[in-house]
């Protein structure tokens, strides 16, 4: 089984910044939920007098049998899956029915219980213990909620765990969808650092080398896993928990979600946000794999126009309001959308530095990012979802998704800077 050295990620870093993490242990073992039980009386949790469980029925039910006792012992705060979602009803849900007294929340279950649990025991200035019943997000160690609030997708203040106690017993178990759904969102850091570097290149941003390597290992450790974890081998899916954890400290150690997300999950949260689209059927990793496609397309024929030398470079006319206005407008997120996109992150980029960069903006796609047909054969192969169809949308929702999706979050993406690329 896979373990983690942590002090070892927190020694002094090339990067010349001190990464520090919140997480003071990471477990993941088969039977680990076994241990709880011991943790809670004389072990690493003893020290809580009210600890709560928060999950959803298909949770409890999955991780049950690993601690009948802890789960007959403590308060349990089951939510209804139907419709439970990261957002503000989700937040009031737990808030109406969350005991006053509770010093600990022990998070049972997928991405949904972990974010509304690291809100809500940030709000109540208390720790919570992630307990994953799915290898579904890479988010269980993650020090922000990634919410959907007043209909914006937003990241919200919240605590990372105190401890994750991964069980690979259940995981190995959960339903394959759930697994498929983590491995896409992992191969999603494939455009993720494509777009950080390119940031780096153009403004200067802040980046580490060494955490760009975690997520490279990240994405290799599943593809070394893939073919067990169809097959429920538990060391494929400690392998697969394992990545995802990895990216998890990676984003911990920056303080943001940079080295995980950037261009192939604006287009997640665009349709996320419903700004074009009814609501989706999909699962968070399942639309970050298809977004990932096109954004890699997208930045593949950039790449070759580069090279062909048949692009050329516009000055930036600022946000597009006219377009905002017409899309998120229409969904009343047209106030919303102008905050986040203040100040524009394209600001004071200029058109000759632009010129002058788009060589090594070249070679980081080319050195960074897998051809369109070799990602879609490792998704394909991993089960996951590869088309728009796959995931409930239309052809037609594509060219406006890839211009407008970059404004869902103030960050600098290709996929934006793209907007000063004429081609
Ligand atoms: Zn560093
Ligand atoms: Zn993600």
């Amino acid at each position: 089984m896979k373990t983690f050295d942590l002090s070892a990620l927190q020694k002094p870093c090339e990067c010349g910044r001190q990464h520090t993490l919140a997480v003071k242990d990471i477990i993941i073992e088969h039977d680990a939920l076994t241990k709880l039980k011991d943790m809670l009386k004389d072990g690493i949790l003893s020290g809580y007098s009210h600890p709560v469980i928060l999950c959803d029925s298909n949770t409890l039910k999955a991780a049950r049998g690993q601690m009948e006792e802890v789960i007959a012992a403590l308060p349990v705060l089951e939510l209804s899956p139907e419709g439970l979602h990261a957002n503000n009803e989700g937040v009031a849900l737990v808030e109406e029915r969350i005991d006053r007294q509770a010093d600990l929340i022990l998070a049972l279950g997928s991405g949904t219980i972990h974010d509304l649990s690291r809100y809500v025991a940030h709000e109540m200035g208390i720790d919570f213990v992630a307990c994953p019943t799915a290898s579904s997000v890479d988010g269980f160690v993650s020090t922000v909620a990634a919410m959907t609030w007043n209909g914006m997708k937003a990241t919200l203040p919240a605590v990372a765990p105190v401890y994750v106690i991964a069980d690979t017993t259940v995981l190995s178990k959960a339903p394959y969808r759930l697994t498929a759904s983590g491995m896409s969102d992992l191969f999603g850091k494939y455009t993720a650092l494509v777009d950080w570097r390119v940031a780096h290149l153009v403004t200067g941003e802040y980046i580490c080398e060494r955490i760009c390597r975690m997520e490279l290992d990240a994405i290799n450790e599943v593809k070394e896993c893939m073919a067990g974890l169809k097959s429920g081998d538990e060391e494929a899916h400690s392998r697969l928990m394992y990545a995802l954890l990895l990216s998890g400290l990676a984003m911990q150690m920056v303080g943001n979600s940079r080295p995980a997300s950037c261009a192939e999950h604006h287009m997640s949260h665009f349709w996320e946000m419903k700004v074009l689209n009814e609501e989706l059927d999909a699962l968070h990793g399942e639309k970050v794999g298809v977004g990932l496609l096109l954004v890699t397309r997208e930045y593949h024929a950039l790449e070759r126009r580069i090279r062909e030398g048949s692009c050329s470079v516009r000055e930036w006319t600022g946000i597009e309001f006219d377009r905002i206005r017409d899309s998120f407008g229409k969904k009343g997120l047209y106030d919303a959308t102008i905050k986040e996109n203040t100040p524009d992150p394209m600001e004071g980029i200029k058109a000759s530095d632009l010129e002058a960069k788009l060589t090594g903006i070249a070679d980081i796609i080319r050195d960074g990012l897998p051809e369109e047909k070799e990602l879609e054969d490792l998704l394909r192969r991993g089960g996951c979802c590869v088309t728009v169809g796959d995931i409930g949308l239309s052809e037609d929702i594509i060219p406006p998704s890839l211009e407008l999706s970059c404004y869902v979050r103030n960050r600098l993406s290709l996929m934006r800077l793209k907007k000063m690329l004429v081609y």
